[in-house]
Formats: C-alpha cells, sequence, structure tokens
C-alpha cells in the first residue's frame, strides 16, 4: 500500500486544516483566502495560496508580451558571457531609452566567466579594466597592475544582477541565434538587420525534428559576443564567413597576453554593418593570440562596443528597428 501523501495543507490560526472532499468550489477559494502566510519556522511554516494555472499565467503572459515587445529591439547582444554582459551594463546603463534584449544559448548566464581559469576561482583582470568592478561594487585585491576577484563567480553574479535589474534589459535564456536577418538598408547597401531564434533545445535538433520554424528579432544593431568556435560559438562570424560577406575567419592564434588583449579590446568594431564583434569570437575571426586566464580583455570588449554602438545610434534615424537615414 502507498504511503499517504504528504501534501502541507496550509493551517488556520486555530492549527485546523482546510481542506474539502468537494471538486474546487467558490467556499474553498474564499477558504483558501482566508490563509494568512506565515514565517514560522518552528514547524507552522504557512505559505500564500496559489494555483497552478495562476503560475503558468504569470510567467507565459510576462514572457509572451516580453516576445512581442521585443520582436523589434534596439539593439540585440548575443551571448551572456563576461564580454556581452560587460556591453549590456554599459550600453542600458548609458542608454535607458534603447530596449536591449540579450540571447543566451545556455539555461546559465555568464559563459566561460563562472571560473579563473584551469578550474581555479580566481579571477584577474589587468587595469584600468578593473574600473567596471569598482563601478559595479565587486571588492578586489590590489596587485599592483592587475586586481584579483577572489571568485570568477562573484563577477560574473554581480553583474548579471545588475543587468537584469535595469527595466530596457530582457534576457531570453536557453535561446540561440540561428541566423542573422541580412538585407537592403535605405542606401541599398547590405546590411545586418536582426537575428533569427529558436529555443537551444531546438536548434541543437533540427536534424531529428523536421519542421521547426525559428522566430526574429528586428533590430538596427546587434552586438555578437559568442565566444570561441564551438557548437555554438563564434556564432555571428562563422555565419559571415559562410554567407560570403566576409571571405574567412582568421582563427584563433596561440597565447600571448601582452598582444592579445589589446587587440581585443582595439578591433571591437563594426565589423559588417550593423553588427559589432567583440570578446573572444573576435579573436576568431581576425587572428587575433589567446590571452589565456585573464579576463580584461573581455570587460573593456564589452565597454568599446557599449560606447561604438552608441556613437552609431547618435548618427542614425531609426524607425520600427531600421535605419531609415
Ligand atoms: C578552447 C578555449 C580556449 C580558451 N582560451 C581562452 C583564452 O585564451 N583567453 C580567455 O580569456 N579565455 C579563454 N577561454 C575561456 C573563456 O571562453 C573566455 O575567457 C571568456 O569566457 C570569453 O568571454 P566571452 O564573453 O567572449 O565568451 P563566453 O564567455 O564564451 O560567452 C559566450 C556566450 O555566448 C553564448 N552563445 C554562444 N553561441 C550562441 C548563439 N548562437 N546564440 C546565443 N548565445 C550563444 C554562450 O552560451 C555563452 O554564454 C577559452 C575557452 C575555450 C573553450
Amino acid at each position: 500500500m502507498s504511503p499517504p501523501v504528504l501534501d502541507g495543507t496550509p493551517q488556520t490560526h486555530d492549527g485546523s486544516r482546510i481542506t474539502s472532499k468537494s471538486p474546487i468550489s467558490n467556499v474553498i477559494v474564499s477558504k483558501q483566502h482566508l490563509v494568512e502566510p506565515k514565517e514560522d519556522f518552528s514547524g507552522n511554516y504557512v505559505f500564500a495560496p496559489i494555483r497552478e494555472w495562476e503560475v503558468s499565467r504569470a510567467m507565459s503572459q510576462r514572457y509572451f508580451k516580453d516576445l512581442y515587445d521585443r520582436a523589434i529591439s534596439d539593439v540585440v547582444i548575443v551571448g551572456a558571457g563576461s564580454a556581452g554582459l560587460s556591453c549590456a551594463y554599459r550600453l542600458a546603463t548609458e542608454a535607458p531609452h534603447l530596449k536591449v534584449t540579450i540571447i543566451e544559448a545556455n539555461v546559465a548566464p555568464g559563459g566561460g566567466c563562472w571560473l579563473g581559469g584551469q578550474l581555479l576561482s580566481a579571477m584577474i583582470v589587468r587595469k584600468p579594466a578593473h574600473k567596471l568592478l569598482m563601478e559595479i561594487g565587486v571588492p578586489f585585491e590590489d596587485e599592483g597592475n592587475y586586481v584579483v576577484v577572489k571568485h570568477a563567480a562573484l563577477f560574473t553574479s554581480t553583474i548579471l544582477s545588475k543587468v537584469l535589474a535595469l527595466d530596457n534589459v530582457k534576457m531570453f535564456n536557453a535561446t540561440a541565434v540561428e541566423d542573422l536577418i541580412v538585407k537592403e538598408d535605405h542606401q541599398g547597401k547590405q546590411r545586418i538587420a536582426g537575428v533569427v531564434t529558436n529555443w537551444t533545445l531546438v536548434s541543437l535538433n533540427h536534424d531529428t525534428q523536421s519542421c521547426m520554424d525559428p522566430n526574429t528579432i528586428t533590430a538596427p544593431l546587434v552586438i555578437s559576443f559568442t565566444g570561441h568556435d564551438g557548437p555554438m560559438g563564434a556564432f555571428c562570424a562563422k555565419r559571415l564567413v559562410k554567407s560570403g560577406l566576409v571571405p574567412q575567419l582568421g582563427d584563433m592564434r596561440c597565447l600571448d597576453m601582452s598582444r592579445a588583449e589589446p587587440a581585443i579590446v582595439n578591433r571591437t568594431r563594426e565589423v559588417y554593418p550593423g553588427l559589432i564583434i567583440g570578446g573572444m569570437e573576435l579573436s576568431e575571426l581576425d587572428g587575433a593570440n589567446r590571452m589565456g586566464p585573464c579576463f580584461s580583455a573581455m570587460l573593456a570588449s564589452g565597454e568599446k562596443a557599449a560606447y561604438t554602438a552608441l556613437d552609431i545610434f547618435n548618427n542614425s534615424k531609426i524607425e520600427n528597428g531600421e535605419i531609415i537615414a
């Protein structure tokens, strides 16, 4: 015989349980609403009542409203690693009027920045990139030319919380960019005009599922930080090459910290009209050196991309997600 189900039914103030053998009725509903939440950790913790459909509707209503709203965005940031999050923070705080939409393929945003390097926790940031740490309130030890955050996850969780709290930012995670929108602009020139998205689980299973059409987000500017080459990584750089918009990938070169970090920051740019690339994805496009376990360039590249985007917005006229002048 099965054991009785532990239901944790809330209790009224006098300790009696609210139960009924009849189907849910208005009587029960009103009785349930009489239950006061109580934070009592001595064995009588009581939650405010909720019904399953309320949970479903609370989530789906907001998600689909966001999806509807962000079908036209000002900026799409692809990839929420250290570079993408640094860009989102700078751009969305400097320009609160811009709708910044982040697409992250993974369930967990943060990319490779939950650890320092080789599974070691500490995160190294060379000056002056540490100024972003000071601004967002991440503590560090000052070692002179560089600073050390005791755990990379402290940076990632802090910047993530700052970014997600901003009113003009929406992140869709577990969602992959699986193509770019390329159109003629107002001058008849080819331009990246947004992204094609799908839930990552669908994107990874196109070979087994035949009829899974994607969704789109129109935006005058896409900023890509999809990291190293991989099943998803370096996505926009690879797509540019595959579609013949740029001739070839440079492929990431061997490690040289001193050359690599300034190269990534200083070369972060609009690589094709409507598309800025930064972070380690840029090393794949340009053939820049890798820098190993040092995150300075990721933070500064994100910020450089944000300033580049602001310049573009300051010099363009935009209507319905398209540059018209
Ligand atoms: C082979 C290899 C070598 C490395 N070498 C270095 C190095 O030399 N220097 C260094 O600093 N770090 C290196 N790393 C570690 C790490 O990748 C980087 O430090 C750092 O995390 C890069 O930051 P990023 O923001 O550019 O990209 P990432 O932290 O990799 O973040 C990219 C994000 O984009 C998301 N994404 C990818 N494709 C898509 C898509 N199509 N749609 C939506 N989201 C997408 C990913 O899920 C991820 O969250 C290396 C990692 C690997 C695997």
